[in-house]
């Protein structure tokens, strides 16, 4: 039996079949609408992508075993709804319900962020993990949480949102409407923000002709300056990690995980931000006398971390 993984983004829906172990047989996308009514809404663009993916990859629907989702914004994955998503507005869609119109195996639907961290539990770099969180810098700071082999959403799916939690009482402004999240000092949009401030206080500074080259300042723009001893780039990577660690060391004294996973285009740096990651979030943790210390990787599912992340959630969930 296969199964299939779908991945709804802003601008398109990507879909893969998959087999139990994680390979991607065949993989297709569609790009959405972008506007959805009650007659139309983002499940009849689903229904199309696996009708489009099934033709292609030539594999009858009676041997696929169920369907995972995984999708921006509130979930309700008990009732398999998409209770809002302010990417694209709808509100409290009823995916499952609809795609049993014309779908017969089983389909489950959750948060992005929490399909990506179960997709690294079965198939990635927690692979065997049973405790463990991925963290994805990005736009925001997104959480996915697993406790014991599973997802821990909070009531009505809309908790795990560890970027909102507070580390600077009054602190910068965050898009969700309070000041201080962790999310507006971690994200990769803060940290271009801080590149930007130190580019603008040091003309001297390396980043600048490395923004010019790049045509933008982006979140690789302090790390590629630091890592060629640039001063002004390191005491912004420094700041930045010590952001990114005052929010991990509160999730390490709450959950005390045994691996934390970073996640988002930023982990690419590797062991260049994990490791001292590593080291901060081991100095401020709670009771490191017992246990094995702190494990902080890099994601390892990138670019079909989505298709594979929906895979894990329809084997997880049957
Ligand atoms: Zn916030």
């Amino acid at each position: 039996m296969y199964y299939i993984g779908i991945d709804v983004g802003g601008m398109s829906i990507k879909a893969g079949v998959t087999d139990k172990d994680g390979n991607v047989l065949h993989k297709t996308v569609l790009v959405t609408k972008g506007e959805y009514s009650a007659e139309y809404t983002i499940s009849n663009d689903i229904h199309a992508l696996i009708v489009k993916l099934l033709s292609e990859a030539n594999i009858p629907e009676s041997e696929i075993a169920a369907i995972g989702i995984g999708q921006a914004g509130s979930i309700d994955s008990e009732r398999g709804i998409i209770n809002y998503w302010n990417n694209i507005p709808m509100k409290n869609v009823h995916v499952v319900e609809e795609l049993h119109k014309w779908h017969s195996c089983p389909v489950f639907i959750d948060n992005d962020a929490n399909v990506a961290a179960l997709g690294e539990c079965v198939f990635g770099a927690a692979k065997g993990i049973r405790n463990m969180l991925l963290i994805t810098l990005g736009t925001g700071v997104g959480s996915g949480i697993i406790i014991d082999g599973k997802i821990y959403r909070g009531e009505y799916g809309a908790g795990a949102e560890a970027g909102h939690m507070g580390i600077v009482m009054d602190g910068e402004p965050c898009t969700c409407g309070r000041r201080g999240c962790w999310e507006a000092y971690a994200s990769v949009s803060a940290l271009i923000r801080q590149t930007k401030a130190a580019m603008a206080a040091h003309p001297e500074s390396s980043m600048h002709g490395i923004a010019r080259d790049m045509g933008e300042v982006n979140g690789m723009t302090a790390f590629k300056a630091a890592r060629g001893g640039d001063e002004t780039a390191l005491e912004v990577v420094k700041q930045y990690e010590r952001y990114v660690a005052e929010g991990l060391i509160s999730l390490q004294n709450i959950f005390r995980p045994q691996m934390f996973l970073i996640g988002g285009g930023i982990s690419k740096e590797g062991e260049y931000l994990t490791a001292p990651l590593e080291k901060m979030v081991y100095d401020g943790m709670f009771d490191k006398e017992t246990g094995d210390g702190i494990k902080i990787r890099s994601a390892a599912l990138h670019n079909d971390a989505g298709i594979l992340g929906a895979a894990a959630l329809a084997i997880k969930s049957l």
